[in-house]
């Protein structure tokens, strides 16, 4: 184990606490906010039809920073009516426009977009980690170099479908419904406005309550890069909105990402309507460590997997399965690596974990975090100091976990780790895959037959083999069982945005 380092005269002075109480403390950082300007509106209307429209009702309601629990700006809130509105703009964009632009016109749309994006990445980063409570380091070299990427890798597929569906007639699904959730949200809507707009659809899509900003700034360039009115519009608010998106007869297709909860109002509301379906949902992902894996590199690949934007994390690695005779070594080195994580103002350049996203989030983690205590699990949390105001979790760990604890079955979407142990191979896939979700898994081995063998029979979309977290846009993304179904990126997500005959 790392020694840890000796606390300076000077900290003593000051009257810091011992090493062993705040460890980050003892590589004191000066503050380094991101200071490019994120140029909020204090209002935002309504996207239809090519134009910023307040709702037919008046009606708005306010976004807030999750960090400083400041409001940003005030949003207009659309109901089914401005819902309309937007499908019917989207249908006569579709039939008078996009369904007959040549591919290669609309890939030169979406590279506009890409590049677009591009340009005013550092602006979109701040904006993004404003709304979210993500750390701008996450923001800036995650969640807007990906959105963008999203928007190039499908401006290369517009002109290319019947290539990518070999000897089937290619054609578009219609107008889409798409609801997005509040953890990536500029990237989410990439994952589905770009493969969209690449197959000839047109789009209603709704951001999630607490995160609006991006999706109404990504606007601001659809109207920069001169889309036509009505490709693409964008109606913000709650779960009525959402609600009436995804049934709205106009939406020939519906893709959500978002709680297996409400997938599962979705899909019964859908059910023999005909329409086409994709549900990106929830996960309780295994990262599963065997004991001739290397250590160090497993530490980094575990605290990248739970703590990444705060464990909302959709493929979250929450459940680490740790082999047993390694497993009191691992814990050791994670709750060291835990002490050094830099938690607080999102906007700061050394923030590792940043805000949790809203109010009821931080309460829905301490509930479930409560019941572990209460079930028995032993708790670890990093004793770092929080901001006062701003909503705020510390990084935690629990030992001491079995299968039928909630900690280890239900999704906690935050900054939490449980850690449960194993002894064979059997019983690590077994443990794995004993899990009513599949969205993603990681193998961390020397030993490449045991990550083949393990990639086979762990029932998750996504494998990951001594890494975490990995994303591109080329590599199809989505779950098993109460993951959802249907796939994003690739050329299977672009497989659920047309019909071939
Ligand atoms: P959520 O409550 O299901 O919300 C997702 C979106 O659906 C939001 O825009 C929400 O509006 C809207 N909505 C709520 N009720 C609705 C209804 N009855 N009909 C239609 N839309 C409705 O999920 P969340 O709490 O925002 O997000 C966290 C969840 O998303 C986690 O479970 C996570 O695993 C999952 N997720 C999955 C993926 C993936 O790719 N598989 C990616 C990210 C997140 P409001 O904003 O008003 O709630
Ligand atoms: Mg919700």
């Amino acid at each position: 184990m790392a020694t840890a380092p000796r606390v300076s005269r000077n900290s003593r002075r000051q009257g810091r606490p011992a090493p062993e109480l705040i460890f980050g403390d003892l590589w004191p950082y000066d503050p380094a906010p991101e200071s490019a300007d994120p140029k909020l509106k204090t209002r935002y209307d309504l996207f239809i039809d090519g134009a910023f429209v307040p709702a037919k009702s008046g009606r708005t309601f306010e976004t807030i920073n999750p960090g400083n629990e400041k409001k940003l700006a005030d949003v207009a809130l659309a109901d089914a009516a401005d819902v309309d509105r937007a499908f019917q703009a989207a249908r006569r964009a579709q039939e008078s426009v996009w369904s007959k632009l040549p591919g290669r016109e609309r890939g030169k749309y979406l590279y506009r977009i890409a590049r677009l994006l591009q340009d005013r990445a550092r602006e979109f980063a701040v904006a993004e980690t404003l709304n979210g409570g993500k750390p701008i380091k996450e923001a800036r070299d995650f969640d807007v170099p990906m959105a963008a990427a999203h928007f190039f890798y499908h401006a290369g597929w517009a002109d290319k479908l019947a290539f990518a569906f070999p000897g089937a007639s290619v054609s578009p699904v219609g107008v889409v419904g798409q609801v997005i959730p509040w953890n990536f949200p500029l990237l989410m809507l990439a994952w589905k406005i770009a493969p969209a707009l690449a197959a000839g659809n047109c789009v209603v899509l709704k951001p999630a309550e607490t995160t609006p900003l991006t999706a109404l700034k990504f606007a601001e360039i659809l109207q920069e890069a001169e889309l036509p009115a009505g490709v693409v519009n964008i109606v913000a608010g709650a779960g009525e909105t959402g609600a009436a998106v995804v049934s709205h007869p106009l939406a020939a297709k519906v893709a959500f990402t978002g709680s297996t909860e409400v997938g599962k109002i979705i899909q019964r509301q859908l059910a023999g309507s005909g329409k086409k379906l994709t549900l990106e949902l929830g996960g309780k992902a295994a990262n599963v460590v065997f004991d001739d894996a290397p250590l160090e590199q497993a530490v980094e690949g575990v605290v990248n997997g739970i703590f990444f934007n705060q464990g909302h994390v959709c493929c979250a690695g929450s459940r680490l399965l740790v082999q047993e005779t390694i497993a009191d070594a691992l814990v050791a080195k994670l709750k060291l690596r835990l002490r050094s994580l830099r938690v607080g103002d999102p906007l700061d350049k050394n923030t590792d974990v940043g805000a949790i996203n809203s109010k009821a989030q931080l309460e829905k983690i301490r509930e479930l975090v409560a019941s572990g205590v209460k079930e028995g699990a032993e708790l670890y949390e990093s004793p770092c100091r929080l901001p006062a105001k701003g909503f705020y979790f510390r990084p935690t760990l629990f030992t001491q976990v079995s299968m039928s604890h909630r900690i280890a079955r239900e999704e906690i979407f935050g900054p939490v780790l449980s850690v449960l142990t194993f002894r064979t191979v059997e019983e690590a896939v077994e443990k794995a895959n004993n899990t009513a979700y599949g969205l993603s898994a990681g193998v961390w081995t020397e030993k490449g037959s045991r990550i083949l063998k393990l990639a086979g029979e762990l029932k998750a979309g996504v494998v990951w083999a001594n890494t975490f977290n990995k994303f591109d846009p080329t590599s199809p993304f989505g779950g098993y069982k109460e993951s959802g179904f249907g796939r994003e990126g690739g050329r299977q997500g672009l497989a659920d945005y047309v019909n071939l005959s």
